[in-house]
Formats: structure tokens, sequence, C-alpha cells
């Protein structure tokens, strides 16, 4: 039975997160001798038009309290898009972001804006997706200096248009799904050519609050909820990175202690010989409010 191996998926939703979130990261997972795959968003944070949702979505309401939301993001994010301009988090934080390649991880891109992809991608036409990797693609080409390998969707929210579009930009592999292993994704018969790295363990905030559980509690639950061979873990730069980093550096030396090494997502792809080909569709999972890109059944 082949030995667990975590590939570590970033996402970084906002501009302190990417600020004073991702250097914490860095020395952690440096630490710890651990690698992964940092996923950036380049345009403006307007996490404050997430506010909209609290009051429209009890669901979210109930959510943003139980992750803590609040205390993760500050109060001077809260406002972002709102009362306050949202900071161009590629203009500014250029220096972070290239940081994380010169500590060995994978810069990947996650959104232009991370709140209109959430809100906005379902419903409308190519245009709007192309509109939004397209600028994210040309700030993270600014930066790095090359093209991205791989994006990874905000809220993991899919629709055909932006898998398409992924399939046009020839990318290595994207992670916009949950499931639980390598796949190439099918839509309504479509069968796209991108390779899916999907999460296949649940996040901190979806567990935080399910079955009385803690963050004090989550290394040995992640410890235990590995299986053989590939495990994609999503974390979070404003809460791995934040309020819960004590836990997240916990899970690290766990993690190393039991010689279970954490990788970038590109050395999962490349160990991947051959995927199938699974059914994609948006659904609910526990303790998400909204839908996420949910693999399916496996196709012949
Ligand atoms: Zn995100």
């Amino acid at each position: 039975m082949p030995t667990p191996t975590v590939a570590l998926k970033i996402d970084v939703d906002t501009y302190a997160g990417t600020r004073e979130g991702v250097p914490r990261l860095l020395d952690l997972l440096n630490s710890h001798h651990a690698r992964g795959t940092f996923y950036f968003c380049m345009g403006p944070d307007h996490t404050g038009r997430a506010l909209r949702r609290i009051v429209t979505h009890r669901g979210f309401l109930q959510k943003a309290l139980r992750s803590g939301a609040p205390s993760a993001y500050g109060l001077k994010t809260m406002l972002y898009g709102v009362l306050l301009p949202g900071p161009l988090i590629s203009k500014q934080c250029a220096s972070v972001m290239r940081e994380t390649v010169r500590q060995g991880h994978e810069p990947g891109i996650h959104a232009w804006n991370h709140v209109d992809w959430h809100d906005h991608l379902i419903g409308n036409d190519i245009g709007f997706a192309k509109s939004e990797l397209g600028q994210a693609a040309a700030a993270f080409k600014e930066i790095f200096g090359h093209l991205a390998a791989s994006t990874a969707a905000p809220g993991w929210t899919v629709s055909h248009e932006s898998l398409a579009l992924q399939d046009q930009m020839q990318l290595s592999f994207c992670s916009d799904a949950r499931g639980t292993h390598p796949f190439y994704p099918v839509v309504d018969g479509k069968r796209f050519t991108t390779l899916q790295i999907p999460t296949t363990l649940p996040t901190a905030d979806e567990l935080l609050g399910r079955n009385g559980l803690q963050s004090v509690d989550l290394p040995e639950y992640y410890l235990h909820a590995l299986r053989p061979g590939l495990n994609v873990l999503t974390i979070h730069a404003e809460l791995e990175g934040g309020c819960i980093s004590s836990y997240f550096d916990r899970l690290l030396r766990l993690l190393h202690e039991h010689g279970i090494p954490c990788i970038t997502l590109a050395e999962a792809a490349a160990s991947v010989a051959a995927a199938p080909a699974c059914n994609l569709a948006m659904g609910m999972i526990a303790g998400r409010a909204l839908p996420v890109a949910l693999q399916g059944t496996e196709l012949p």
C-alpha cells in the first residue's frame, strides 16, 4: 500500500492574506520541509462585497461566524470594495509572490477578482471568464516572467465556459473541484482536456464546529483522514497563515514526524500516469453555503 502524500493547495484570497499570511506560511513550510502551490488573486481585493452574502444567505452568516471570518480577515478587509477602495494585490505584493518561488514553492492563479468570479461566473458567457482569467494571466506573467501552469477556481466555482477557456490556455492542470483522485472533467457529455487535481480533504472552515471539532483538534483529524497515495489539502493564507497558524504548524510537524511529504500540485500532477474521465457538476457539500464543483462517476 503506498504511503500517503499531501499536495498542499494554498488559496490566497485577500491583500492582507498575501501580505501577512503568505510570509507566515513560508516560515512554517520552511521549518517543516514542506512545499506547496500558492494560488494568488491578482486584481483588486473586494472582500467587503462578500458581506452582501452575509445579509442575503443565512448559511453564509453561520459559516462566517463559525470560521471566525471577522477575526480572520480583519475589519479593514471586510470594508474593501464597499467603503474603502480595494488594493490591487499584484501591484502591492509582487515581491511576496516572487518569494514563494525563491523558497521552492509553485505559484498559480486563483483569480483576478475573487468576489466577482464567485458571484458572477455562472450564468455569464465565456467573455466574463476570458476577461477575469486574461487579466490574472497577464499580471502573473509580469510578476513571474512566464505563463501560469495552473489555476484554481475561487469557491470551487466552475462553468462550461471556464473549463473550455482553461483548455484553450493549455494549462498543465487545474484544481477546481472537490473529489477523490485526479481526472479529466466531463460536463453534460462534453469532455475537457485539462487534468483536474481535486481537493480530497475538507477545509478547516468546513470542519470547525462540525461535531464539536475545534481548531486544536485539526492536526489529529487530518492525520487520521489521510488515505494511501495522493491527498490534496486546501488551506487559506487568511486562516492557516493567520488565526489558526499554530494548529497548522502542529499539523506540519506531525506530517514530517510520520514521514508524510508535503508536495506542490505540479509534483502531484507529474506523478499521475493515467487519469480517468469523470462527470463534474456543481453541488452542495457539508460546511459550505454555496455549491462547489464535485467530481462524479467515472466514465469509460
Ligand atoms: Zn479563495
